[in-house]
């Protein structure tokens, strides 16, 4: 079906600043990619065949986009997860009762485009020797995203190294002997047995799924995780694959932070700079601690991160040095990680977070520009696009770029009683939008949720079948597995002390500078 998208303001591209912003216009798709953006009497002349979309009272702009999610169709925190410091939270989750993969995606795919979100990244986090299961549980999530009709990219995850706690074969030690029987086979294990396994899964599951529409990213999920000749080979096959992405958690919390400079005196990032691997197809999911040297060599290398603004503040890892990051020209994306502000995955409200949290004080009040509306757009749309796998094909309407697109209900914005016309509609949005006024979500020219009712998926059976999945509860084995690593927690939070003594100088003092 070919569409014509009208709207009373039209945001073509948030690079392109107020010049990207224009009224009355439109946008004409066909074959699921844009055509053509210009005012709408011309482009209703033009293409007399084409459905309208919008009452032209609205805003269209590009679909937004979360270039880090774990594709939780229930928060932690909806499941029973407390949110705490990661290294306690990591033992706590294993409580958390486990969804059906299919309807996981399928409500995430809903929580997501409720909002505008019309793309999202899923990094999946597996289990080592789990590779037949990670293969299924891949498979029906992909399926699941494309029957609710979000586009995604999807990382499969795994560690070899450290998977219990930081430095785990030394904590192994402290640990009594019934907890070391326990731990023994998460601690020693065939390492190159994970990787080939790995790196089997990943070739299987770019070749089934990696297309036009969707990208299959390499994953492996922590920095710290990751044995120095995994990122080697990951590197090497992501750059054969004409440098495909490979996204990695890094430089979240304090103690992870301590870790690199404990085995190598120097931080993750570096020390990745030492192996020659790192460059501009790296997105490092949270970055909260990189310190001055480490924001300069992401810039160099043109790396990217994904920003958690929400979920680094619930898991009290604090503040990412985005204002810093973004100053020094590191691509910066939003990614919600599954903790948006209102636990709901409003990727409007999370682009908000994410503009309040950087406005950053000083004395060069001259000199010190505040993040504007373009600026945050460009986080939650081109720079995402780009760690998505998508750079240049979507997060902004432009011809020949992919027909993802919202319509926003602008009343409550513009006529609450009233609203200055002097201030530009991007500066509104980012101000006052929220994702309950998304209406209509437009993905690959078809149009997936319209007057915010969706048309591929009947949501109250879905929400049923939630329901009624959560319902069974967990298992004995899994109670009797979580209770053990509880055992092990305060052996686990000994193990860190001391730690903060290494030397090392975070950005912020949120993130422990002292
Ligand atoms: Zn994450």
């Amino acid at each position: 079906m070919d569409i014509i998208a009208r709207g009373k303001y039209v945001i073509t591209d948030a690079s392109a600043g107020e010049d990207g912003i224009f009224t009355d216009g439109a946008a004409y798709f066909s074959e699921g990619k844009v055509v053509e953006v210009g005012d709408y009497d011309s482009l209703k002349k033009k293409y007399p065949q084409a459905t309208v979309k919008g009452n032209g009272q609205q805003l269209l702009m590009p679909g937004l986009i979360d270039g880090h999610s774990h594709g939780r169709g229930l928060s932690i925190f909806q499941r029973g997860g407390p949110y705490d410091f990661v290294e306690n939270a990591l033992i706590d989750w294993a409580f958390l009762i486990e969804i059906d993969p299919e309807l996981s995606a399928m409500m995430s795919a809903v929580r997501h485009l409720r909002s505008g979100c019309t793309t999202m990244h899923h990094n999946n986090f597996g289990n080592a020797g789990q590779a037949a299961k990670m293969q299924e549980i891949a498979s029906k999530t992909i399926k699941s995203y494309h029957k609710v009709g979000i586009r995604c990219s999807y990382s499969p995850g795994v560690c070899n190294d450290d998977i219990l706690i930081l430095d785990d074969t030394h904590f192994f030690e402290t640990l009594p002997p019934d907890l070391q029987e326990f731990c023994r086979p998460i601690v020693f294990y065939d390492k190159k047995a994970v990787v080939d396994e790995y790196m089997d899964l990943f070739d299987d599951l770019y070749g089934r799924y990696n297309d036009d529409n969707t990208r299959i990213l390499f994953g492996p999920n922590l920095i710290e995780g990751i044995t120095d000749d995994f990122h080697q080979r990951v590197k090497a096959r992501a750059d054969e694959l004409g440098k495909i992405q490979i996204h990695i958690h890094a430089l979240q919390s304090p103690p992870n932070k301590a870790y690199a400079l404990k085995k190598y005196g120097k931080s993750w990032v570096a020390h990745l700079d030492d192996l020659g691997l790192l460059d501009e197809n790296y997105t490092f999911g949270h970055m909260v601690f990189a310190n001055e040297s480490d924001i300069e060599l992401l810039a160099s290398k043109r790396a990217s991160i994904t920003h958690h603004a929400s979920c680094n503040l619930s898991i009290r890892n604090g503040i990412a040095p985005v204002y810093y990051l973004h100053k020094a020209g590191v691509n910066v994306a939003l990614g919600m990680d599954d903790k948006a502000i209102n636990d709901d995955d409003d990727i409007i409200m999370e682009l908000r977070v994410i503009h309040r949290l950087h406005r950053v004080s000083g004395f060069d009040i001259a000199n010190t520009p505040a993040l504007d509306a373009f600026d945050i757009l460009k986080v939650g749309t081109i720079n995402a696009a780009r760690v998505c796998g998508f750079e240049g094909e979507c997060g902004a309407l432009k011809p020949g770029m992919k027909a993802d697109a919202i319509l926003v209900d602008l009343r409550e914005m513009m006529e609450d009683p009233w609203m200055s016309p002097d201030i530009n509609i991007a500066e509104v949005f980012i101000h006052r939008a929220k994702g309950v006024h998304v209406n209509t979500v437009i993905v690959g020219g078809e149009v997936v949720m319209e007057d915010r009712k969706f048309l591929n998926v009947d949501i109250d059976k879905l929400y049923e079948e939630v329901r009624k999945d959560i319902a069974k509860g967990i298992s004995p084995q899994q109670r009797e597995y979580a209770e053990t690593l509880q055992r092990i927690k305060p052996y686990s939070q000994e193990w860190y002390k001391g730690w903060e003594n290494m030397d090392y100088k975070p950005f912020y003092v949120m993130n422990s500078r002292k």
